[in-house]
């Protein structure tokens, strides 16, 4: 089974140059659980503080008082540390590459560009009667004005709050009116796969709500040209007010603890939460993992395929790479336009050194076969990155052998909008890989595993995924709610962050996150993980991917259900189905025998690409009315195709 694999070395040359070998990460990690305080008071060294903290950690986990500041007297401005201090030694070095949807458009800003053009939206937006402590809802296109729009709201001290441009009027209106935002900066429409999504004709929709006319102003990127309704008083072009604008905008001195963002996250498991992050200890996580993690040396392309909506395009497209003065890449497309092999030509047309995405991305090409990327060499890329979902071993070993070479080490990284910055990870320099864990924890971070009673189990063992004490990169609260955030994640154990999801620890202290604890099966008293049977199937020559549930079963409680997306070209017989349930019975054991399985032409995601288990659920047990918070599916049809279709159990 999954961890009996391959265990892949680290590479002589990243132990000889990476930022951390294994004595160094050995060493570090001790001394970031001995010494909380020295530890981060020297990491905090990497920003630049306009009044340098003398409080470094005064967090509390319990219950009746959860309360995390960290480095609470220090002042300092992130889009300062993102831009300013990069101008003497890198201001003409690119700091963006923009390649668009269509493969003819690409544009690269310097440091010195993006400083000037966010100085000016920074004054723009003062213009109109933003400032510090105001929030701002972003619903953008993944296009430069994007970042620039996040950096110009820490510039003066303003939230902002990023909605994925793939959201619904409502999805707007409720965070609008969530956020108290005076202002939506937006554009005519987005450009996806050659589509173009009316995003300002939604805006328009979504402050047609009740309750959203806290919002004053709408501030509009031109991208398309597209034809549009203006509200006059209201609408504002952005080049007609950025442009007239002074390129210095003095950066307002925010106290580590202010507000940065507020981020919601996927709505995997229920209706989304929106995050509260802060300014100091979120931007020296968000750097030093990008730093470390990703190995990020001087000069090297980095491309992470995330959208900017998500927590990994705040930290790893935008905070992390621009405090560390890197060239960060932004993609405006999908990865199947205008073919599958669109990633591997982005890779060769930008020589991208490392490049970071996710489980659901890989499972897609795979499913077009070995050639999907034979329109590019890819041989620039030295390091590979997996994040949001477990990357099944089968997964994890297609993408290092066809779109790596089978000379980049892959980093699975674990980490929630929650937590702000990597957790759980290899660091490609000091730590062995083994396909399908997220390997060991980050400088700082102190997981530990519990039944449900909370007890701390140890060694080699399974249980509920806990982390034991602050680390500065987390969420301070639930926006306007912080009941919420008590209850969600410090209540279900008293004094530890519960995180949601199931976890095994193996004998070499490696974490493999089994799924979600609410997506736990209980068959015959036997509690498994989804992981590991999904992982399973996905081994399978036919299969592209897989999704597992548990369903009422009269003898054994729970019967398993299993819903599967199949390769191009491979015929849905019952045969299959037969080889199928042999193939994990074989695998994994009796215990894990397919009750039902039911073809899936798609599987439900949640738009930021994670399959939401909860509605197969529903389905599973034929509760097909009430399927709860649909907001952040990204394409209903494929659910209401499933009901359709629904196996006779
Ligand atoms: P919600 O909290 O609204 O249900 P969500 O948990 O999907 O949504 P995110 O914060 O985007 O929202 O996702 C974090 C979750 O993604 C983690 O708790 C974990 O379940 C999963 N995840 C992320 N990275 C990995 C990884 N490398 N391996 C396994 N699981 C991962
Ligand atoms: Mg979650």
């Amino acid at each position: 089974m999954s961890d009996q694999q391959n265990v892949y070395p680290v590479r002589d040359d990243f132990a000889a140059n990476a930022w951390a070998d294994k004595a160094k990460y050995e060493a570090m990690y001790q001394q970031s659980m001995d010494d909380p305080e020295g530890f981060w008071a020297e990491q905090a060294k990497r920003l630049d503080w306009i009044k340098a903290p003398t409080k470094i950690k005064n967090t509390s986990f319990a219950r009746d008082n959860v309360d995390i500041r960290w480095f609470e007297d220090g002042l300092l401005n992130v889009s300062a540390n993102c831009l300013d201090r990069h101008l003497e030694k890198r201001g003409d070095q690119t700091a963006i590459i923009w390649e668009g949807d269509n493969p003819d458009d690409s544009k690269h800003i310097t440091y010195r560009e993006l400083y000037a053009r966010t100085n000016q939206l920074a004054n723009a937006l003062k213009e109109l009667g933003i400032g510090k402590g105001d929030t701002v809802t972003l619903y953008m296109p993944m296009i430069p004005e994007a970042a620039m729009a996040m950096l110009a709201c820490s510039r003066i001290g303003a939230v902002h709050s990023v909605v994925f441009g793939g959201f619904s009027p409502d999805a707007v209106a409720q965070r609008v009116i969530g956020a108290d935002s005076k202002l939506v900066i937006t554009a005519d429409e987005s450009v996806r796969g050659g589509k173009h999504v009316p995003l300002k004709e939604n805006v328009d929709a979504a402050l047609t709500r009740d309750g959203t006319d806290v919002c004053k102003n709408v501030l509009v990127v031109k991208r398309t040209g597209g034809e549009i309704d203006w509200k006059e008083g209201r609408d504002v072009w952005f080049d007609e007010l950025v442009d007239k604008q002074s390129s210095e905008c003095e950066p307002e001195a925010m106290g580590a603890e202010d507000p940065l963002f507020i981020l919601y996250t996927s709505g995997s498991t229920g209706a989304p939460k929106g995050l509260k992050h802060t300014t100091g200890g979120y931007l020296t996580y968000a750097a030093m993992t990008h730093q470390y993690v990703f190995d990020y040396q001087e000069g090297e392309i980095y491309w992470c395929t995330a959208d900017v909506g998500w927590v990994t395009g705040h930290s790893y497209i935008v905070y992390g790479p621009l405090a560390n003065g890197a060239t960060t890449l932004m993609f405006e497309g999908v990865p199947s336009y205008p073919t599958h092999g669109r990633m591997g030509d982005i890779v060769d047309k930008h020589n991208v050194n490392i490049l970071y995405t996710a489980p659901t991305a890989v499972r897609a090409l795979m499913a077009h076969g070995e050639n999907v990327m034979d329109s590019s060499k890819r041989d620039s890329l030295r390091l590979l990155g997996s994040v949001g979902e477990p990357i099944n071993p089968e997964a994890w070993e297609w993408f290092y052998r066809v779109i790596g070479n089978e000379k980049c080490p892959i980093v699975d990284t674990w980490w929630q909008t929650e937590t702000g910055g990597i957790m759980i990870a290899p660091l490609p320099g000091a730590t062995p890989l083994k396909p399908g864990s997220a390997t060991v924890p980050f400088f700082g971070v102190k997981p530990a595993l519990v039944d449900n009673e909370g007890k701390q189990l140890e060694g080699a063992t399974e249980g509920n995924l806990v982390i034991l004490d602050a680390w500065p990169g987390q969420a301070r609260s639930i926006w306007g709610d912080h009941e919420r955030f008590v209850q969600t994640y410090f209540s279900t154990y008293d004094g530890m962050y519960f995180t949601g999801d199931g976890c095994r620890r193996d004998e070499d202290g490696y974490y493999w996150i089994t799924g979600r604890v609410d997506d736990v099966l209980n068959v015959s008293g036997h509690r498994m993980g989804t992981a590991e049977i999904e992982s399973s199937l996905v081994a399978h020559s036919a299969v592209a991917e897989a999704a597992v549930v548990g369903f009422p079963h009269d003898i054994k409680g729970q019967g398993i259900y299993i819903y599967v997306t199949l390769n191009d070209g491979i015929d849905p017989t019952d045969e299959l189905k037969k080889e199928l349930t042999q193939w994990v019975r074989k695998d994994i054991g009796p215990i894990a025998s397919p009750d039902v399985i039911q073809w899936a032409p798609g599987l439900p995601k949640t738009r930021s690409g994670k399959i939401m288990r909860r509605i197969l659920r529903k389905i599973a047990a034929n509760e097909c009315d009430g399927l709860g918070d649909t907001s952040t599916l990204a394409d209903p049809s494929v659910v209401d195709e499933l009901i359709e279709h629904r196996a006779n159990q």
